[in-house]
């Protein structure tokens, strides 16, 4: 849950959700489907029935218990406010059953809009670090945030998944520059850091993995699936986390504050502790106490 207000996009800080500004729009227009995550069905467009006539969460200090874990992992990118505020001027799909097709429509566009927004902000970040010219990243970002600011009725013509396509190459490029300046910074590995490590890459199936202490600085980590891994103590600096699976991994004392491409959804899905350092801005999960 966020307390930012800003409704205008701007950089990093608009890209997490501001509940207190949106009109419940991930307790109604997404749908859920009885898993460890929710305990029963829901369809797209109903009310979840805890959620109260203000849009807030009857059961929102009790989600785990009550077996709405997928609720305490789920982050909108900030959607739900650009939604409510923006895209639909302050109208509820309460108060004008008109727009409420359009709205519920809406949302899961902007979610991804926003996503593609938060990885291509962070590629530009990793740029201008290196000291190269971003303007080719600052231009997409652009580009998405206009689209992003459309009106509700032009937003579901776009191809989302163009969008997707047109920036992967710059989120590879970017990643490519930072890792290889990380590589150069560390120098030559240790013998045995090397070994564990080497036959790491995009795409690993790492399903319970022991990686207690691991030195996985400046590796591309893309797609992965380290569900239940074991990353405690790990080290993850310009480590790239792209659509990588870390549903129950641990990551306590692990070090991610420099990871590349890592989502508080990535975050709140993991088990971590206080020691577990995260990027700037990351809140730290209540379930992870
Ligand atoms: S349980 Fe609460 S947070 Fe989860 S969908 Fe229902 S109202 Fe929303």
């Amino acid at each position: 849950m966020g307390t930012r207000t800003r409704v205008e996009l701007g950089r990093r800080e608009d890209l997490g959700a501001d509940c207190a500004n949106c009109f419940g729009l991930c307790c109604v227009a997404l749908a859920f489907t009885t898993s460890a995550d929710f305990p029963f069905d829901k369809p797209a467009g109903e009310p979840c029935p805890n959620l109260d006539d203000h849009d807030g969460c009857r059961v929102h200090a009790q989600l785990r218990p009550h077996g709405f874990k997928g609720c305490t992992v789920f982050d909108c990118f900030g959607a739900g406010q650009k939604t409510s505020r923006h895209t639909f001027a302050g109208r509820s799909w309460r108060d004008d059953n008109q727009i409420r097709t359009a709205m519920f429509a809406a949302f899961p566009i902007i979610r991804r809009l926003h996503e593609l927004l938060w990885y291509l902000d962070q590629a530009s970040a990793l740029v201008e670090a290196a000291d190269r010219d971003a303007t080719p990243w600052l231009q997409r970002f652009e580009r998405v945030r206009e689209l992003s600011d459309l009106p509700g009725e032009r937003l579901l013509d776009l191809d989302v998944d163009a969008e997707y396509d047109a920036a992967r190459p710059l989120l590879i490029q970017a990643s490519e520059i930072a890792r290889r300046g990380e590589i150069a910074r560390q120098g030559v590995r240790s013998d045995r850091s090397r070994r564990r490590t080497r036959t790491l890459g995009p795409q690993s199936d790492l399903m319970g993995a022991r990686l207690t202490r691991a030195d996985l600085q400046g590796i591309c980590l893309r797609g992965s699936t380290l569900i239940a891994a074991d990353l405690s103590g790990a080290r993850l600096a310009h480590c790239d986390l792209l659509g990588v699976d870390l549903r129950d991994a641990d990551l306590s004392g692990a070090d991610l504050e420099d990871a590349i491409y890592l989502t508080q959804m990535q975050v709140n899905s993991a088990r971590g502790d206080a020691a577990t350092r995260l990027p700037p801005g990351f809140q730290r999960p209540p379930h992870w106490v």
